[in-house]
C-alpha cells in the first residue's frame, strides 16, 4: 500500500500524458513554451481568475509577490507557524520578519482572532511594520479567507493564500482568490495537482501584480509597462527593469499539467468521497476525524487525525504495512532556524498540542475500499 499512489491516476491518463510529452520534445522549446502560457489560461480559468503566472516552485510562487510589494528588513509578514516551512522561509529572504500566528483547533487554518492580536502587539512595540498576511491552506482546505480579508482591509495589508496542498478548494462555491490579492501554489509531484518534477504558480485578479510577477520570474525583464513609449528593438529579455530571479517553469511540466487538470474536478470530488468514508468509519475510534468548515469543498491533500497516543499509532500502522506521515511534528517556530522570531501574544498553545497529536493516514483519489477497510481496521485494532 502506498501513502500516495501517483502510478494509479497515471494509468488512467498515460496515453494523453505521453503524447502531451513527445510533442514538447519534437517542438524543442522546452522552457516557457507555448504549453506555458496555454497552461496559464486554464489554470486562470479553472480558478476563475483573470491572471495565471507558472514559476518553478511553489517556494518561489510565495516570494515573487512579495518581491512584487517590495517587502524590506523592519516589514513583518504574518503567518501560521502550523505548516510547510516554505510559508515561513521567503519572508526572511526579503530580510523581513515572519510572525507566527496560532491555528484553530478544528480546521487546523490560521485563527483570525489570533491574527489580529498578533497585528496589534506588532503596533504596539512599533518596531515592525505590519505588510502582509500568508494565509495556507492546510492539508487542502482553505483557511477562512473571508475574515482574513477583513482584518488585512482594517490594517491595510496584503493577503497571500498558500494554496500549496489546497488549489481547487473553495468557500461557497468561490475560490480563495475572490478574497486574496494573490494565491500561490506548487505542483511537487505529491500535491493534489501535482506535476512529474517541480513546478508552481500564482493566480491572481490584479492585473498590474501579474505583470511584475512575470518579470520577476524572468530575472526582472521589461515587461509591456516598462517599454511603454518606448522604442527597444531588441528582445525585452535583454533589458533588466529589476532585481528578479530565474523561476521559468519547463514545457513539458505544463503540457502534464494540462492533462491533469482535465480530470482535477473530478480527482477533488473522488478525494471528497475517499475522506467522507473515513469520517464515518474512524470517527469512533480517534480522537478528532478532520472538521471542514462549513460551505467549503477541501481538496484532501492530507487525510489527518489526532490520537492520544499518535506514536503508537503510527509504530502499530507500521507493523501491518501501512503508510502513515506526521505534518508537521516540529511547529515552525520550535524550529531552530526560525524559533528567535515572534509569535503573536500569548505564544502557540494550539499549534504545539496539534503537532504532538496529528497523523495522516493514505490519501489519494485512487484510494479503494479494501485498502481503505485494511486502513481502518488497523487503526481501530490499536484504540480498542
Ligand atoms: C509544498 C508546499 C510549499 C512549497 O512548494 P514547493 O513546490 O515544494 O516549493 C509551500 N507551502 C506549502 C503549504 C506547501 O505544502
Amino acid at each position: 500500500m502506498q501513502f500516495i499512489d501517483l502510478q494509479a491516476q497515471r494509468a488512467r491518463i498515460s496515453d494523453r500524458i505521453d503524447s502531451a510529452i513527445a510533442k514538447v520534445l519534437e517542438s524543442g522549446q522546452f522552457v516557457m513554451g507555448p504549453q506555458v502560457k496555454q497552461f496559464e489560461e486554464e489554470l486562470a480559468a479553472f480558478s476563475k481568475a483573470r491572471h495565471a503566472v507558472g514559476c518553478a516552485n511553489g517556494t518561489d510562487a510565495i516570494a515573487l509577490p512579495l518581491m512584487a510589494w517590495e517587502l524590506q528588513p523592519g516589514d513583518a509578514v504574518f503567518c501560521p507557524s502550523f505548516t510547510f516551512c516554505a510559508t515561513a522561509e521567503v519572508i526572511p529572504w526579503l530580510g523581513a520578519t515572519p510572525v507566527f500566528v496560532d491555528v484553530q483547533p478544528d480546521t487546523f487554518n490560521m485563527d483570525p482572532g489570533h491574527l489580529e492580536a498578533a497585528i496589534e502587539q506588532t503596533l504596539k512595540e512599533g518596531k515592525l511594520t505590519p505588510k502582509v498576511i500568508i494565509g495556507v491552506c492546510l492539508f487542502g482546505q482553505a483557511a477562512n479567507y473571508p475574515r482574513l480579508r477583513e482584518v488585512a482591509d482594517k490594517y491595510g495589508l496584503k493577503l497571500i493564500a498558500d494554496s500549496a496542498q489546497g488549489f481547487g478548494t473553495t468557500i461557497s462555491g468561490r475560490h480563495p482568490s475572490d478574497y486574496a490579492d494573490i494565491v500561490t501554489t506548487s505542483f511537487f509531484p505529491a500535491k493534489p495537482l501535482g506535476c512529474y518534477g517541480d513546478g508552481g504558480a500564482v493566480v491572481t485578479n490584479d492585473a498590474a501584480l501579474a505583470e511584475r510577477i512575470d518579470s520577476l520570474r524572468v530575472h526582472g525583464k521589461a515587461v509591456a509597462s516598462d517599454t511603454k513609449g518606448a522604442d527597444f528593438e531588441h528582445d525585452p529579455k535583454y533589458l533588466n527593469m529589476r532585481i528578479g530571479m530565474n523561476s521559468r517553469l519547463d514545457s513539458i511540466q505544463a503540457a502534464i499539467l494540462s492533462e491533469k487538470l482535465a480530470i482535477f474536478a473530478d480527482e477533488i470530488e473522488m478525494r471528497n468521497r475517499v475522506a467522507a468514508r473515513y469520517n464515518e468509519k474512524l470517527a469512533p475510534h480517534v480522537m478528532s476525524v478532520p472538521a471542514v468548515a462549513e460551505g467549503v469543498v477541501s481538496t484532501w491533500a492530507q487525510y489527518t487525525i489526532e490520537h492520544e497516543d499518535r506514536d503508537g499509532l503510527q509504530a502499530h500502522l507500521r507493523s501491518k504495512g501501512i503508510p502513515s506521515a506526521v505534518y508537521y511534528p516540529v511547529p515552525m517556530h520550535m524550529n531552530v532556524a526560525y524559533e528567535h522570531y515572534p509569535t503573536g501574544p500569548g505564544g502557540l498553545p494550539v499549534t504545539e498540542a496539534l503537532a504532538g497529536r496529528v497523523m495522516s493516514l493514505p490519501m489519494h483519489p485512487y484510494l479503494g475500499e479494501d485498502d481503505q477497510d485494511r486502513i481502518v481496521e488497523a487503526v481501530a485494532g490499536f484504540s480498542s
